[in-house]
């Protein structure tokens, strides 16, 4: 029998998010999604370094967008000698780019993440983008497997796969036990006042600005990529680009779920949709998630509420996901005081729904056991 641990790891204001499978109790496959915080860098720490007391391997890592509270983990993780196998980044354009480093100037570590994955994780890692092209509904007969029980050896070229392309997880015993499936959306929105300024700048200064290997760079900032610095600071204009998974059985399978919360224990369906700092009210997009995942949204039972309970990002057509979901979760920094908003606590309120609110204190800390039959 496979189960597979699930743990909102007590951040603050960032995320940190694994799914550990375990085989007979012996760990098989270890998924993470994102790892930064802003707001408690220790309690990041803490929180890697217990995962790392039982489990040194990372099967896949995906990195929901280049914002630093979700990013400034992983140097720390490398530098516990952690081996990341497959390495799954949303594919971004050379603008969305320039703004990621100007949002992580100061933090050479993630500039050098950011600038050149494959050089930051080193040639035993898998780079694999998601490009931002979409496919019809995604088909697990069409997945890409993973088959953690082997070596990556014979395919460590960069990949770019196609939105919503489902990737199965193998091992020797089980054939594809479990799916994951991403979503692009990094290119959904940017703010029109900050498209103009970056339409004045040209693709050389762009580039030159991305692979400047002197962070000393933003000081003689040109007036152009000075106006777009501010805007970028004043606005916090890419927060609504991130790549959404969905994390769950393709098949019906049989499972059996608990998860824990404080003093508590719930029982839910097995999937989950991790949704990074995502704009929900931007034009289309939960239709365009129902409508790509199809019947595997009957089993979503548990729904990350985008970019820290922000009200910005934030509609009430999160609901329509699953309209079955009853179990939400965020994660927030305790001293940030407009994360979570009203309006997002209110609105769970009112629809009856229960909101599991991780911050940086250990208790916090929510976890699920699945079982699969
Ligand atoms: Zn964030």
């Amino acid at each position: 029998m496979i189960n597979l641990k699930r743990v909102v790891h007590p951040v603050g204001q960032g995320s940190f998010y694994s799914e550990s499978f375990f085989y007979m109790d012996r760990n098989i496959c270890n998924v993470i999604y994102d790892c930064g915080s802003s707001s408690n860098r220790l309690s990041l720490r803490n929180e890697i370094d217990s995962f790392s007391s039982e489990r040194k391997v990372v099967d896949i890592l995906f990195i929901s967008h280049f914002d630093n509270d979700h990013i400034n983990g992983i140097k720390y993780m490398k530098d516990q000698n952690f081996k990341f196998k497959n390495v799954i980044i949303p594919l971004i354009n050379s603008k969305d780019k320039f703004i990621y480093i100007l949002k992580n100037i100061g933090d050479e570590d993630c500039l050098a993440l950011i600038r050149n994955p494959q050089s930051f994780f080193g040639d035993q890692t898998r780079i694999i983008k998601v490009s931002s092209d979409s496919n019809g509904q995604s088909n697990r007969n069409e997945s890409i497997d993973i088959n953690v029980d082997e070596s990556n050896e014979n395919h460590l070229d960069e990949t770019t796969i196609k939105n919503n392309q489902a990737i199965s997880i193998s091992n020797r015993i089980s054939k594809a036990f479990w799916f994951y499936i991403p979503f692009n959306y990094c290119e959904k929105q940017r703010e029109e006042s900050l498209r103009n300024e970056l339409n004045k700048l040209e693709n050389k200064e762009i580039n030159e600005f991305i692979n400047s290997p002197n962070i000393e760079a933003i000081i003689n900032l040109s007036k152009n990529i000075n106006n777009i610095y501010k805007k970028v600071c004043e606005t916090n204009s890419s927060n609504n680009a991130s790549m959404i998974i969905f994390s769950g059985l393709y098949i019906a399978l049989r499972t059996f779920v608990l998860a824990f919360y404080g003093h508590c224990y719930f029982s839910m369906d097995e999937a989950c949709l991790y949704c990074g700092d995502i704009g929900l009210n931007q034009k289309n997009i939960i239709d365009d998630i129902t409508g790509k995942l199809g019947f595997s949204c009957n089993h979503i039972g548990l729904i990350q509420v985008p970019h820290h309970g922000s009200k910005a990002s934030f509609s009430d057509d999160i609901y329509k996901i699953n309209t079955r979901c009853d179990y939400f979760f965020l994660s927030y920094g305790n001293h940030r005081y407009d994360f979570p908003s009203r309006k997002v606590l209110l609105s769970m309120v009112n629809n009856h729904k229960r909101l599991f609110l991780i911050n940086e204190n250990d208790v916090s800390i929510f976890v699920q056991e699945i079982f699969l039959y």
